[in-house]
Order: C-alpha cells, then sequence, then structure tokens
C-alpha cells in the first residue's frame, strides 16, 4: 500500500459534499457549542467511504450512529450527555472507522527488521526517559510477533517518531493541548509508520492526571497504529481510541490487542517469542 491510510482517508473526507447539512436540530437537547463540536468531532474521526451519497442530510445522523455503535452506547443517532462525554475526551487522531481491513494486503511490514528513529523531543520529559519510554512501547509490542526494532540516529527509518505542534508538514495538524494527542500512518514507505505527538501537551512519565498525558501509554497506541492496527472498541484495550488516565506500573497491552497484532502478523498458537531473533548489529536494538 503506497500511499499511508491516513493520508488516504483525508483526501476522501475533503471531497465535496461533507460540508453539507448540519445535525438535524431533533438529534439532541444540546447546546449550538456541542452541535458544532460534535459535527467536527463526527467529520473528523467518522469519515465515509466513497460510495455513500452525502446530501440527503442524515449523513452526520449516520455518523453518529457509527460512533455510539463503536463506543458501546445506545444506536439512539441523538447527542445524549454520555455521547457528549466521550466527544470531549482526549483521544488518538486516527479516524475510528478504519478500513485497513478492507484494503488488499492488510498493511504491515514485510521486513523482520524494522528502523525507528526519534527525530525531536518534548520540552517536558527529559531525552533519556522519552528514548527508554519509546524502546519500553516498542518492546510491548515486539516480544508478541516476529519483529524486530532497532534504532538509528541518522537517515530515514521505517518509523520516524517525533513532536510537533499545529501544522507540522502532513496535513493533519495538531490542535494545541487537549483533544488530539497523537497519530500515526499504517506500515508503508514514505510517512507510513511514522508516529507523531501533539507537542502543545504537557507529557508525563508518571500518572496522568488532570492535563498531563502519560506518555508511554500514547507511544503504546500510536505504534500500534504504526504496526498496522486500527483502534478496538474494547475499552480496556491499548489501541482504545481516547485516553485514559492511569498508573503506569499496571500498563499493558491486553488480550484484544495482542489477539489483534499476532492476527495480523499470522501468529499462531506458538509463544511468539520463540520466533524472535537477535539483530547482529552493534546499533541499539530493542526487543
Ligand atoms: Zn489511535
Ligand atoms: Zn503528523
Amino acid at each position: 500500500m503506497a500511499v499511508p491510510q491516513l493520508a488516504l482517508f483525508w483526501t476522501v473526507c475533503l471531497l465535496p459534499g461533507h460540508l453539507a447539512l448540519p445535525l438535524s436540530r431533533e438529534a439532541g437537547d444540546v447546546s449550538s457549542l456541542q452541535w458544532e463540536q460534535a459535527q467536527n468531532y463526527l467529520r473528523k474521526f467518522y469519515l465515509h467511504d466513497s460510495k455513500r451519497k452525502e446530501g440527503n442530510g442524515n449523513s452526520l445522523v449516520i455518523k453518529l450512529k457509527e460512533m455510539q455503535k463503536f463506543f458501546g452506547l445506545p444506536m439512539t443517532g441523538k447527542l445524549s450527555p454520555r455521547t457528549v462525554e466521550i466527544m470531549q475526551k482526549p483521544r488518538c487522531g486516527v479516524p475510528d472507522v478504519a478500513k485497513y481491513s478492507l484494503m488488499p494486503g492488510s498493511p504491515k511490514w514485510q521486513s523482520r527488521k524494522v528502523t525507528f528513529r526519534i527525530m525531536s523531543y518534548p520540552s517536558d520529559l527529559p531525552r533519556l526517559t522519552v528514548d527508554q519510554i519509546v524502546a519500553k512501547a516498542l518492546r510491548m509490542w515486539s516480544e508478541q510477533i516476529p519483529l524486530n526494532f532497532r534504532r538509528v540516529r541518522w537517515g530515514t527509518a521505517d518509523i520516524m517518531i517525533g513532536f510537533a505542534t499545529g501544522d507540522h508538514g502532513d496535513s493533519f495538524p495538531f490542535d494545541g493541548p487537549g483533544n488530539t494527542l497523537g497519530h500515526a500512518f499504517a506500515p508503508g514507505p514514505g510517512l507510513g509508520g511514522d508516529a507523531h505527538f501533539d507537542g502543545d501537551e504537557q507529557w508525563t512519565d508518571g500518572d496522568g492526571d488532570g492535563a498531563e498525558v502519560n506518555f508511554l501509554y500514547a507511544a503504546t497506541h500510536e505504534f500500534g497504529h504504526s504496526l498496522g492496527l486500527s483502534h478496538s472498541s474494547v475499552p480496556e484495550s491499548v489501541m482504545y481510541p481516547t485516553y485514559k488516565n492511569g498508573h503506569p506500573k499496571d500498563f499493558g497491552l491486553t488480550e484484544d490487542d495482542i489477539e489483534g497484532i499476532q492476527r495480523l502478523y499470522d501468529i499462531p498458537d506458538a509463544r511468539p517469542t520463540s520466533l524472535l531473533k537477535l539483530v547482529p548489529s552493534n546499533e541499539r536494538h530493542i526487543k
């Protein structure tokens, strides 16, 4: 797949007609600000496939029902308080209606060796801490599949990792503190595999509380996309789209995440760690 999934989604999103009719006023009893936020949310995270016509005015209600279905809410098509509450949570910037599984040959890394490079750092975490967290997050995945991650310090890596604010050159500008925390691209050339984090967040390696966001949580989630996973609707999973506060010591992949990544990389029931191979290199690697 030559074109990163996210870029493809964005192209679809910009097709004429998507700015058409707003949600019906009967869709719920909410403020006009909440109306606007809900419409922006649905347009950003619930993208239509190109075959569906958008001109009938029900498109946002259909998206709203899709969103409610994804989050396990009653599919009323109305903006209930619980629906609005979920829409306001900090989350990943990758859409929930992913089509990875519909693309010919689900995107994944074909080589056992995948390189990564840390391009930039946030202002509120020491570089060494960021390095260690990136290593730990990648290791969580590589313990489940026969991939080796190898760090490179120059040139182009498969997974380019960086912190950026606002518009940062990939048509998916970040939005300041809160809301979108990061995004990543499915495996492929160019932007494929790259993971970006919003430099306007307050990143922490401790308990993410209030305005602070735990970097290990966000990194592990985004690297799931970098490996080819889309969002899961299982609330406990790492690949659930909204960010959860919690204690880093308790954090790890769930059964759902492991099942997803092992299915994608064709791992049978056998213990996957036995398939791992050492990288014959003096460059730092993670396994
Ligand atoms: Zn995500
Ligand atoms: Zn980006």
